[in-house]
């Protein structure tokens, strides 16, 4: 059993976001360890980082890699997908219009999770344990964790990038409100036969997104929200038939479709704690927040989740997990965390609904969305966050009798 009482900060977790946490601590100068198993290799998602995110890899040194192969979104588009009786303009966001060139890149999750990989075990200020933290004591003033393979890690600060069901949150104490949610997201990578044009497309349909997103080349991967059921069943389809459905699902807007083999389902469910720090715990990514992929945001705000909590520990550096430094941390992330999760999952009950008005509110927000430029250009420019278009979705399901001036596409 070793002690090493100098430690500041102990990440539990070795997703991107802890893997990202570790890497932007000990950029910082502060003590590093990270506990947790290998990094997934296994992980057939690509992820959508916008510019914000981007620029917090760069600063970490790792973006140059990355990049090689990632396919930049140039535009992005939401097309109402369902068969109601009202139903939205397409909205289509082009980086173009507010003078950029692109909005963010998509990044297959097994290069981004093996490059993150590599820059930690290759940090000089990071030690990884390769094991699970087993049992948490929080002091007054450190935080205690032990270790599966019998170490104790103590530290200053323990950043809890534990995912959904984050141990280190709940021994922290802090209670969340989580929901399982009646969908699933089949997720594999295809080629197809027209080009992309660095072009994201989420359809809307009555089960949830099915969103195309651009990978280097004329190849494109898919997040299909349906019936958990439904997920199954498309799953099991062979290449051939799968092929032809996701074809036409999207109205051979890329031509043929020949899906890779490797399918896999991810079961969505929200979840909100109560607090996003406490007795010397963090919360980062999802240990902090949980909700379905709708307009590539979670990780984005688990990359914004570091990027404050490194500042925070930095202006507290005696004493990076004091109450004081976690009761920022908390206020600084409440705002947008909660704008995030709320306007997502209002926006997902909007398309499981089969009642009007919430039919009516969605259109409206698109409507804004796609017709008033003002608001278009705030949107777009405003940090290039397309995410922010969801807190105004939100804000019309809220308040629909507000929105007058608006134009289609
Ligand atoms: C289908 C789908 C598509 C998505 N697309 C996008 C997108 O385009 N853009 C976007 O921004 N976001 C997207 N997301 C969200 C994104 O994938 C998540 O926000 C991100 O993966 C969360 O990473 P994390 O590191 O917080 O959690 P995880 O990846 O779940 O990592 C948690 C880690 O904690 C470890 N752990 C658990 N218990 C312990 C313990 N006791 N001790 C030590 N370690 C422990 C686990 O082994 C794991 O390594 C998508 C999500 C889904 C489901």
């Amino acid at each position: 059993m070793s002690v090493n009482d100098s430690t500041r900060i102990l990440v539990a977790g070795t997703g991107p976001v802890g893997l990202l946490s570790a890497l932007a601590f000990a950029q910082a100068g502060f003590g590093v360890v990270i506990a947790g198993p290998p990094a997934r290799a296994d992980d057939g998602r690509t992820t959508a980082l916008m510019v914000p995110a981007l620029k917090v890899l760069d600063r970490i040194g790792v973006l140059g890699e990355l990049s090689k192969d990632a396919a930049p979104l140039k535009t992005m588009r939401i097309i109402d997908g369902t068969s109601r009786l009202i139903r939205s303009p397409i909205v289509t966001f082009r980086a173009g219009e507010i003078g950029e060139d692109h909005f963010g890149y998509n990044f297959r999750n097994s290069v981004l999770n093996a490059v993150l990989e590599r820059a930690v075990t290759g940090h000089s200020g990071i030690e990884w344990r390769r094991a699970l933290v087993e049992h948490w004591q929080l002091g007054p003033d450190l935080a205690t964790a032990t270790l599966s393979d019998g170490t104790l890690v103590q530290s200053a600060l323990a950043v809890a990038a534990d995912g959904r069901g984050s141990p280190a949150r709940q021994a922290a104490g802090i209670s969340s409100s989580s929901r399982a949610l009646p969908q699933a997201a089949l997720v594999l990578n295809f080629a197809h036969s027209r080009d992309h044009a660095f072009t994201s497309t989420e359809f809307h349909t009555e089960t949830g997104p099915f969103t195309v997103v651009p990978l280097p080349g004329r190849r494109s991967s898919l997040v299909w929200v349906v019936r958990p059921e439904t997920a199954r069943q498309l799953a099991d389809l062979d290449d051939a038939a799968l092929s032809v459905r996701i074809e036409r699902q999207m109205q051979s807007m890329l031509g043929r479709v020949t899906v890779d083999g490797g399918r896999q389902i991810y079961p969505l469910s929200t979840s909100l704690p109560q607090r996003f720090g406490q007795n010397r715990i963090a919360l980062v990514g999802e240990a902090a927040h949980v909700f379905p992929p709708i307009g590539a945001q979670g990780l984005n705000l688990g990359i914004r989740d570091v990027d404050q909590l490194v500042e925070i520990a930095a202006k507290h550096a005696a004493d990076p997990g004091s109450a004081a430094a976690l009761a920022a941390y908390d206020s600084s992330r409440r705002p947008d965390i909660l704008a995030r999760t709320g306007a997502v999952n209002l926006l997902n009950m909007s398309l499981l609904s089969d009642m009007l008005p919430a039919q009516m509110a969605r259109g409206l927000g698109l409507n804004v969305l796609g017709g008033f430029s003002p608001i278009r250009a705030f949107f777009m420019r405003e940090g290039l966050r397309p995410g922010s278009g969801f807190a105004a979705i939100a804000a019309s399901l809220r308040a629909p009798g507000r929105i007058r001036d608006t134009r289609h596409d």
